[in-house]
């Protein structure tokens, strides 16, 4: 298979993207792209240096503090996967915690912020041969993506899949706390006036809420199969 493509992934919070991007990614020898990590690795940046507070963005010192910034991925071979680093530390756990969490999509709603990380995550796919999850990846950041996945399933699954991880990594978490933090992401992502999360026209849709790990790679197995076989 010479013919490389791009796979956009986008959807709701918590609905698997980046487990499906990521197996995807390892079957056709592709690039995963989490680009979520980035705009959870700016919250961060921006929790550190007191630029959150009470819930509130200081917008204008974020962007002023963007080009201090620098947003890098490292392969983690005992994981399996790419680490993220900020300004050159592993911030890999951090930036999943809940803290984060709770701020992230206020920081992703900021348009200067997004002009940023849009830039680096064209560049990363100027060769094509890439999957990347997202909110606004099939309509913002590769609008040209030959394949364009839209995933969901219902924010209790959604809820309870988070729940599992983070009890698993040793966190006290409430399921509550969890389905309000899922619910409210939605909310903000759906209705924010930057790059809000949609559905490409062209995209297809996955419910993945009763299909098993494999039975959704091959699903998007063969989606790539048709495509690579039309050209
Ligand atoms: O995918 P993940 O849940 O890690 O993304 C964290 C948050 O980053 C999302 O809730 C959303 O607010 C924001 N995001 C975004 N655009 C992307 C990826 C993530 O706005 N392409």
């Amino acid at each position: 298979m010479n013919k490389k493509i791009i796979i956009a992934i986008d959807g709701h919070s918590s609905c698997g993207k980046s487990t499906v991007a990521r197996q995807v990614a390892h079957a056709l020898q592709y690039n995963y792209v989490d680009s979520g990590s980035m705009y959870r690795a700016v919250t961060l940046f921006a929790l550190r240096n007191k630029l959150i507070i009470n819930g509130l963005v200081d917008s204008n010192r974020l962007v002023e503090m963007l080009p201090l910034i620098s947003i890098s991925f490292k392969y983690n071979p005992e994981e399996q996967k790419s680490d993220t680093y900020l300004n050159g530390e592993n911030v890999e756990k951090e930036i999943r915690g809940l803290e984060v969490s709770n701020n992230v999509s206020l920081v992703a709603v900021v348009k200067e912020v997004r002009q940023a990380m849009v830039k680096i995550q064209q560049e990363m796919g100027r060769e094509k041969g890439i999957v990347m999850d997202g909110r606004d990846i099939g309509t913002v950041v590769y609008p040209q993506a030959e394949l364009k996945i839209f995933m969901t399933t219902s924010p209790q699954i959604r809820a309870q899949r988070r729940y599992d991880e983070l009890v698993g990594k040793g966190e006290a978490v409430s399921f509550d706390e969890i389905l309000k933090n899922v619910e409210e992401r939605d909310f903000i992502d759906q209705n924010r006036e930057e790059s809000p999360l949609r559905k490409a026209s062209d995209a297809v849709v996955l419910d993945n809420g009763n299909m098993s790990r494999n039975e959704q790679l091959d699903w998007v197995l063969s989606k790539v199969n048709e495509i690579l076989n039309d050209n």
